[in-house]
């Protein structure tokens, strides 16, 4: 609850962008405080201390959280990226968007067999890029502990494209 409460306060809804007729939610009030983004980051990794051998962050804002999360948690941190920006080899995964389609990459050699990943993003909305990261991250041998979202956009339905998987949203709208 306090975690939610703490994302609440700092998240900044803006109409109309990037495209007429999205409300895009907006972390960058939380990262800017220093005792929020503190905050958050020891909150989620009491959560899952103990539990996970990496963190894997989707580009770009799930970097910005998987780092410092991996760090206090004492564990890799692993990048997955949108494509062509991943020296190889990689493996991709290419999965629809409303218009058009997107693909995502990861090293598996920065994956252990059998190792337990918490998937780290900002926004959970059609749930499209953390199945990718799902499938990704299992074609490397690793296991999904759960996905962490701070942000879920309910009415999208993400979590059904999630099905099987733990999905832990700090705030749900
Ligand atoms: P999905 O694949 O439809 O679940 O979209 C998730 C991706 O789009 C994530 O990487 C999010 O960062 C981004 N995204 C979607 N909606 C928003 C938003 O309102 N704010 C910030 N990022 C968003």
């Amino acid at each position: 609850a306090e975690l939610t409460d703490l994302v609440r306060e700092h998240v900044r809804e803006i109409p109309d962008f990037p495209a007429p007729g999205v409300l895009f939610r907006d972390i960058t009030p939380l990262l800017a405080d220093g005792s929020a983004f503190e905050g958050l980051v020891r909150g989620l990794a009491e959560k899952y201390r103990g539990r996970v051998d990496a963190v894997a962050g989707l580009e770009s804002r799930g970097f910005i959280l998987a780092a410092p999360l991996a760090i206090e948690l004492g564990v890799g941190m692993i990048t997955v990226r949108k494509a062509g920006r991943l020296p190889g080899p990689v493996i991709g995964v290419d999965y629809a968007l409303e218009y058009g389609t997107a693909r995502m990459e990861l090293r598996p050699e920065t994956i252990q067999d059998g190792q337990r990943v918490l998937v780290i993003d900002d926004v959970l909305a059609t749930g499209g890029t953390g199945a990718a990261a799902i499938e990704l991250v299992e074609r490397s041998g690793g296991e999904v502990v759960a996905l962490a979202m701070l942000l879920e956009l309910a009415a999208l339905g993400g979590r059904r494209k999630l099905d099987g998987y733990r999905v832990d949203s700090v705030l749900v709208y």
